[in-house]
């Protein structure tokens, strides 16, 4: 067929570029090794949608972010859930930044800060907090999401072929050649490598150079919130604090801490080779953290004592080391070295997705059909 394109990996991003190929005239087919879309990353996060204020530390990140957000919100506006107060602290000691230089900067990146009313204000010890703000920051809700993309696509006739592993992308007089574990293959012109954690797994098994990334395996503690937090989101910046964040397709809420969210990681790159990193997140024993991240937040929050963990939700979270400079979530988006038909992407979180799109309506002008 000509236009074909095979896309690894069938989570948001996977998803949302075989839309935006197909719009754009091309046929691409979704593989997704799962039995189900949006199981992974996709489904496992702080469902966060970026305004701006996460990364005060990295212009370019924050400043695409708010420029997103609205582009964001208004796009898949039947999954986001804005019923609650977000607020921004800043911490007193450890910080990497100060209350004015998070204040100035979000003014430079245009995402709106009103100063907290006294009632949220005397939440927190005054010791540790400098400064607190109300923001304007909602979140999505995963389910909604998955149901959205699963729709778009059946409109739009594309093929999804569920539990089922690209497991390698070769060279092919048409771009190149898709092996999939169901023994099919498939020549198609591209191949978009969206695997996120399998980036590498599916480039190793294809003899072609490893992307370098940092794994972690990390811990969001599932609780109720006591009554004193209801409808309050709080994030904590900028260092070893913390992070409430409604979840909203369990009704829950999510307690993450930059100290013990993350239980371990490791490096992939062409020194350390790669591992299949879904046998390593299994092969590590997962203890909860909960207590230790509540012990922590609630010498910020006192009220957070009384938060009651439910369950956690454990997942692979993977970063560009590049992140590791300013915390800021750059774009990969990048054609192979050796096998140009491979494109790898990954956002490092989901409203990059419009950053991808740039990408795309830039490749789609370049590539031969
Ligand atoms: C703990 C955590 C918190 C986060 N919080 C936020 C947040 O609050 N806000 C935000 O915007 N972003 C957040 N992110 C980032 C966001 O979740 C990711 O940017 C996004 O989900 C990545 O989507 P994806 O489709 O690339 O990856 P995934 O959803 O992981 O999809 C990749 C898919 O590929 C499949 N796969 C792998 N290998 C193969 C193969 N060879 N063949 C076929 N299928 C394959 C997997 O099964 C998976 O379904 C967070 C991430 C984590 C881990």
């Amino acid at each position: 067929m000509p236009k074909r394109i095979v896309i690894a990996g069938g989570g948001f991003f996977g998803c949302s570029i075989a839309m935006m190929l197909h719009r754009r005239g091309w046929h691409p087919i979704v593989v997704e090794e799962a039995d189900e879309l949006l199981t992974q990353a996709s489904r496992v996060n702080q469902a966060r949608v970026h305004g701006g204020y996460h990364y005060p530390r990295s212009l370019m990140t924050a400043y695409r972010s708010r420029q997103n957000y609205e582009k964001f919100r208004t796009h898949y506006r039947d999954a986001i859930v804005d019923q609650f107060t977000k607020v921004y602290a800043v911490g007193r000691l450890f910080s990497k930044v100060t209350a004015d230089q998070f204040g100035v900067f979000m003014k430079r990146v245009g995402a709106p800060l009103q100063e907290a009313p006294p009632k949220i204000q005397r939440l927190f010890n005054p010791d540790l907090t400098e400064r607190t703000w109300i923001a304007q920051e909602c979140a999505f809700d995963c389910s909604v999401l998955r149901e959205m993309l699963r729709n778009e696509l059946r409109m739009a006739g594309i093929e999804v072929r569920l539990q089922t592993l690209v497991e390698t992308a070769t060279p092919h007089p048409t771009g190149a050649l898709a092996r999939l574990s169901d023994g099919s293959e498939i020549e198609c012109s591209l191949v978009f490598n969206a695997t996120y954690a399998g980036l590498n797994r599916l480039t190793a098994a294809s003899d072609l150079p490893l992307i370098p990334l940092k794994h972690e395996l990390t811990e969001m503690a599932l609780v109720d919130l006591p009554k004193e937090l209801e409808g309050l989101s709080v994030t904590m910046m900028c260092g070893p604090f913390f992070s409430f964040m409604p979840y909203p397709s369990l009704g829950l809420t999510t307690l993450s801490h930059v100290r013990y969210t993350p239980h371990a990681h490791w490096f992939e790159n062409e020194q350390t080779g790669a591992a299949n990193p879904y046998q390593t997140f299994d092969t590590i024993e997962k203890h909860s953290n909960f207590e230790m991240m509540v012990a922590d937040a609630s010498r910020y929050m006192p009220a957070l004592r009384d938060a009651v963990q439910r369950d956690s939700l454990w997942t692979i979270k993977t970063l560009l080391p590049l992140s590791e400079i300013d915390d800021g979530r750059p774009i990969l988006f990048q054609r192979d070295n050796k096998l140009p038909a491979v494109i790898h992407v990954m956002g490092g979180k989901i409203d990059n997705i419009f950053d991808v799109e740039e990408e795309i309506e830039r490749l789609v002008g370049n590539v031969e059909i």
